[in-house]
């Protein structure tokens, strides 16, 4: 029996990541943490003199928050936001000194010795979180209970309304029961730059934050920091811009690609003209055809509506997924299926794709949101639903 071979000696820290040996992947997640820290600065240079935070919430958006997060504080990054409290334990540990906000809330008064433990603020975002926060114990000496206070201005999703922020600013006032460190709000079309509701929610911001003296207020997302300058305030809150993905739409996208996302093709087949391909024949080929089978599916998180052109899972976008291999862009054929994806390569000749190569599903040739686009969704989703099947490697960074 020959033994398994050992990892190469200079595979890194990065190799088999999560388990997953890459000589035996199905897919591979590269995270160039270079290009990460390019888009921070780019949207540092936009938004200043107001500083940008990171918004590291659902593992930084698929791509290993611990991983991210150090890579943001090398850059100068000092304050992250994430959804959850079990997020804020987690990234603490990677960032001893971080500023770290929870942007779902407070949780109930059971959570409340967590953040206390790992000093991590709840964003108030309604009554019962400020109840909830007063009511929890603090140390004698210590700054009580900080925090960020959310001001709902037209999401209707989290937030005080303004009259209720109002009526806390007062109160909090005499009884200085919490301590507001930020005040913030969140855009609901940022990313539609003329839609008259971002107006709207700047002027409510600007008028519920003067009952605020003194403390950093903060407004925009990624697409809020492209609005203009009046609408950075102190601090700017991106996320997917961080990792690559059009923060407007209708424009350019002026951020590198950071996940780059690739396929193992594990069969070359012919089909003839006329056959079918995948489940429920829908994938009808009209000439004889050279399919690369990779081994990558739904399960990975290449949405299973991603599927060929013609195969009825996706109304928005009639064209299906695309592959992009050896300098060519190559269509999924037929149906995406859990574990194994098709891709037509007749145009690179019968032998342009061999087993062991790489199909990159998206990256720096097939755009993150034109992947998410063909799958009817949005770069948001097709990041955070990346499956836990691949090898995933770092590269760049401090290493
Ligand atoms: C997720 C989130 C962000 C980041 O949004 P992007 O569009 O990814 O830049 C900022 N603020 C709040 C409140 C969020 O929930």
């Amino acid at each position: 029996m020959s033994e398994w071979p050992p990892l190469p000696p200079d595979a890194g820290p990065n190799f088999g990541h999560d388990g997953v040996d890459p000589r035996i992947a199905g897919g591979r997640l590269t995270v160039d943490l270079d290009a990460l820290v390019e888009n921070y600065r780019l949207l540092q240079r936009r938004a200043a003199p107001a500083r940008a935070a990171g918004v590291v919430k659902a593992d930084a958006y698929g791509l290993g928050a611990a991983r991210v997060g150090k890579a943001l504080w090398n850059a100068g990054c000092r304050t992250f936001f994430v959804a959850l409290p079990q997020e804020g334990i987690e990234l603490r540990a990677a960032l001893p000194e971080a500023e770290i906000y929870i942007l779902n809330g407070t949780f109930g008064p059971e959570a409340a010795p967590a953040f206390a433990a790992h000093r991590l603020m709840p964003v108030i975002g309604s009554q019962a979180d400020i109840s909830c926060w007063e009511a929890f114990g603090w140390n004698e000496g210590e700054t009580p209970r900080p925090c960020a206070i959310h001001v709902d201005t037209g999401m209707n999703r989290l937030g005080l309304t303004p009259d209720e922020a109002q009526a806390f600013a007062a109160d909090n006032a005499l009884t200085g029961a919490l301590t507001p460190r930020l005040i913030m709000s969140h855009l609901a079309c940022g990313d539609e730059a003329e839609h008259p509701l971002n107006r709207r929610q700047l002027e409510s911001f600007q008028a519920v934050r003067a009952a605020f003296q003194g403390i950093e207020s903060s407004l925009s997302n990624s697409a809020g920091i492209f609005l203009g300058p009046e609408f950075h305030f102190n601090v700017v809150r991106p996320g997917i811009a961080l990792y690559g993905g059009q923060p407007c739409n209708g424009a350019d996208n002026p951020m590198q690609a950071v996940a780059t996302l690739e396929a193992r093709v594990v069969q070359v087949r012919r089909g003839r003209s006329g056959d079918t391909a995948s489940y429920g024949a829908h994938g009808r080929l009209d000439r004889d055809s050279v399919i690369a089978v990779v081994s990558t599916g739904y399960a990975d998180g290449y949405h299973r509506a991603s599927s060929f052109a013609g195969v009825p899972l996706r109304r928005a976008s009639p064209a299906g997924g695309y592959g992009f291999v050896h300098g060519w862009r190559v269509p999924v054929l037929g149906r995406v299926t859990m574990d194994l994806t098709l891709f037509d390569v007749t145009d690179l000749g019968p032998d342009g794709v061999a087993i062991g190569d790489w199909i990159e599903l998206f990256g720096r040739n097939i755009p993150v949101d034109e992947a998410a686009t063909a799958a009817g969704t949005i770069s948001y989703e097709m990041l955070t639903s990346l499956g836990r099947r691949y090898h995933r490697r770092y590269v760049g960074g401090d290493g």
